[in-house]
Order: structure tokens, then C-alpha cells, then sequence
């Protein structure tokens, strides 16, 4: 069965075209600046060939037309017909707290993604958009919509909730939800399988560090706390977005006229912080640490990016009271040796002993551990496959 998955973004539309159940790849690409002025930009990928494509993309209708085109035609497709597709698979960032699992979409669905686009308003609404141009695209197929937050609907109440007025969560879910679910419950079905236990059975920390970074801290196979809250910006420090401040720090920059109004206190926790705020040179770990020597705010925003991963490793480790895995994914979790090596080292007495040859060695697309073989906490890499889970979550319903 061909399982088509995607992921709209404001000006972007990501996509994999799957067979299923093998889950083989037959065309990835994505298309961005769609809307902008000038071209949008497609790079297309289909077995060894790869395509860059200029396209007159106004919206994202426009958009998926172009990219459905150039699986069907020419020497960039990959099936000779659109009715190949049986299912599309969504990612969808915020489904709220009724939303457990993957769902087939319908109109009720649809309602609930866009009465969380308050909780999300820069992902729901073009995840939304996605889903409806698809529909009228390919309205044959089984939509299914795969949930960012769905993965840490297990959180116990006294993890989810602020110490704000509880009418605040009462009426207006301002409440921790999580992100990243997707990537968390992949790696942590793979660690499983490593330590050759069902994952009911495990107590994992799961690390996924990319432009996004969050991590996840997991009992019995069940999300028990995760480091993003009502939205992707609480927790780690990331490329763009600060990660966990002190509010009262908001308040102040407002009160000063530090900051204009909210759309400017926005910009600055989400764009202009993290990584990139305090390097001044970007939001890029690996520039960062081709740097790092000469540059001291790039060394100083490493240290700072990997004390908040260590932070919340130990805090997790007392969560949890017994860990069986750490797990590293993500740009970051999958090809920074330097970083794993400065958040690990120095944790032999909580049971963690990182093998730094065999660390230095793990670079991208390998899986294993980090850790000597007496480490009593083992620490794995693996590479994340949020778009395969998608498909699989997407099969398993559609099927
Ligand atoms: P996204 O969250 O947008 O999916 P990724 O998971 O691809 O992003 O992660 C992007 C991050 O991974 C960037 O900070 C990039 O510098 C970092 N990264 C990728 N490769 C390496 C590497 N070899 N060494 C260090 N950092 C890397």
C-alpha cells in the first residue's frame, strides 16, 4: 500500500511517499517559500536522483499540485497514477488533551485541530491547510492525522499543570502538553527493542536535540514528563527559541518598553534567542563548534545548550528513580559527538559511563551505544524516524 506523509509548514510542505508495509521510500523532497515573492523552491529526491525545481507555488494547493505532478511524470515519478496512493498521513503539531493517538480524520477532528491553532498558532492552521488541500487533491485516500502531543497524553496531572490559578487550566487549557511525541515514542520502541524488553517494561530518558530540542522522561513505556509545555518553547535551550526563563523576566522587558508588545516578545523567544542569541553567529551547532576556540560566545553557547541537557537528565533520572536507557536523536543527538560527550561525562556515579572512542565514532545514520559495556545505565544513539512512524501509525488504520 503507497502512504503518502506530510508535513505542511507557514511556506513549506515536507513529504515521503511510502510502500508499506516494508516502509521503502520511493520519493521524499520538500517544497519551501511557498507564497513568498519570487519562486517557492522544490528539491525532489527519487531513488539515486536528486532535483532542484523552481515553482510558481502561491499557495499551498498550488503547491501539492506541482508536487503530485512530479511523482507521476517524468523522469521524477514514481508511480504512473495518483489512485496508487491509498493514504495520506498528516503530522499535526497540537491536538489538545482529547487527542490520544493517531486518528482517521473527519469533521470532528478537524474542529479540534483548529481549536488548538490558539494553542499553536504558528503550526495548526497550515497543518490544517495540508489536510484540506489533500482531501481535495486525493479525495480517494484515507487521511489520518498523526499528533506531536499525542505520545505524552499520559502525563500525570502533577506534571502537566503550572502553579498558575488552576481556572486558568480549567478554562483555557493553559496546561503542559509536550512535542516531539512522535520522535520520543519511535526511539523509545527502538531502545526497547535494544535492551530486548517490551517497552511497558522500560524506563527510558529520551533526548531529541535538533533545531527543536526537547527531552522526555518515560516509565513503563509511558510519557511521565517532557521538557516543551504549552508550547514548543519551554525546556532546553534550542537554535532559536530560549527554552526555560524565569516569566518574571517577560513582565520586566514589557514594563521597561524593552520589547514593543507580545508579536515582539515572540520574535525574540522563539527567533532571535537560544543558540543563535547567545553565539551571535547562528543558530548551527556544527558553526558553533568550528568556532568554539576562537569565539567565546560560541564555546559559551554550547556550555549553555548542554548544562540545560544535563539539568534535566538528572532531573529525570530522580523522576524516574531507575533508568534503563538514555536516548539521543535528533541533528544534534544523532552527529554531535562533542555535546553527548559534555552532557555525559563525569556521571559514573549515577551509573553512567560514557566510552568516549565509541562516542566519537557514532556519526550520522548509526545506531548504538555510547557507553562501555559495565556502564549500568546504557546510553544509545538513534536516529529518528518521525515521517516512518507516520507512515506506520498511517497504515495501521488505513488498512
Ligand atoms: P530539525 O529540528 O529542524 O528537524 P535537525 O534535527 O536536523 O533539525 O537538527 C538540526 C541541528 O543539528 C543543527 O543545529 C545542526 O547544526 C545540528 N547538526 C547536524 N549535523 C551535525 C553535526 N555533524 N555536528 C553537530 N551538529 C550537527
Amino acid at each position: 500500500m503507497l502512504v503518502f506523509v506530510i508535513n505542511c509548514g507557514s511556506s513549506s510542505i515536507k513529504y515521503q511517499l511510502f510502500d508499506m508495509p516494508e516502509k521503502r521510500v520511493l520519493a521524499r523532497g520538500v517544497l519551501e517559500r511557498i507564497g513568498e515573492t519570487g519562486s517557492a523552491v522544490l528539491t525532489h529526491r527519487a531513488g539515486d536522483g536528486k532535483w532542484n525545481f523552481e515553482v510558481d507555488a502561491p499557495d499551498h494547493r498550488a503547491g501539492l499540485d506541482f508536487i503530485l505532478r512530479t511523482l507521476t511524470t517524468g523522469e521524477t515519478g514514481v508511480i504512473k497514477d495518483l489512485s496508487e496512493i491509498k493514504a495520506v498521513g498528516h503530522r499535526v503539531v497540537h491536538g489538545g488533551e482529547s487527542i490520544r493517538e493517531a486518528v482517521v480524520i473527519d469533521a470532528d477532528v478537524e474542529a479540534v485541530i483548529a481549536r488548538c491553532a490558539e494553542l499553536a498558532p504558528v503550526h495548526n492552521p497550515p497543518n490544517l491547510m495540508g489536510i484540506r488541500t489533500a482531501r481535495d487533491v486525493l479525495p480517494a485516500c484515507v487521511q489520518v492525522a498523526v499528533f506531536d502531543t499525542a505520545f505524552h497524553h499520559t502525563l500525570p496531572k502533577k506534571a502537566y499543570l503550572y502553579a498558575l490559578p488552576l481556572e486558568l487550566y480549567e478554562q483555557h487549557g493553559i496546561r503542559k502538553y509536550g512535542f516531539h511525541g512522535t520522535s520520543h515514542e519511535y526511539v523509545a520502541v527502538e531502545a526497547a527493542a535494544r535492551l530486548g524488553r517490551p517497552l511497558s517494561a522500560c524506563n527510558l530518558i529520551t533526548c531529541h536535540l535538533g533545531n527543536g530540542c526537547s527531552m522526555t522522561a518515560i516509565e513503563g513505556g509511558r510519557s511521565v514528563d517532557t521538557s516543551m509545555g504549552m508550547t514548543p518553547l519551554q525546556g532546553l535551550m534550542m537554535g532559536t527559541r530560549s527554552g526555560d526563563l524565569d516569566p518574571a523576566v517577560l513582565v520586566h522587558l514589557l514594563r521597561n518598553g524593552w520589547v514593543a508588545d507580545a508579536a515582539e516578545l515572540d520574535r525574540l523567544l522563539n527567533r532571535k534567542s537560544g543558540l543563535a542569541g547567545i553565539s551571535g553567529i547562528g543558530n548551527d551547532m556544527r558553526t558553533l563548534e568550528e568556532n568554539m576556540d576562537a569565539n567565546p560566545r560560541a564555546l559559551l553557547a554550547v556550555e549553555m545548550f548542554c548544562h540545560r541537557v544535563r539539568f534535566y537528565l538528572g532531573g529525570y533520572l530522580a523522576l524516574l528513580g531507575t533508568c534503563d536507557a538514555i536516548v539521543f536523536t535528533g541533528g544534534i543527538g544523532e552527529n554531535d559527538h562533542i555535546a553527548r560527550a559534555v552532557v555525559l561525562s563525569g556521571l559514573e556515579a549515577l551509573g553512567i559511563t560514557l566510552d568516549a572512542d565509541v562516542n566519537e565514532a557514532m556519526i550520522r545514520g548509526r545506531t548504538g551505544a555510547i557507553t562501555t559495556p559495565d556502564s549500568r545505565i546504557p546510553a544509545f544513539v538513534i536516529p529518528t524516524d518521525e515521517e516512518g512512524m507516520i507512515a506506520s501509525r498511517t497504515y495501521d488504520l488505513a488498512k
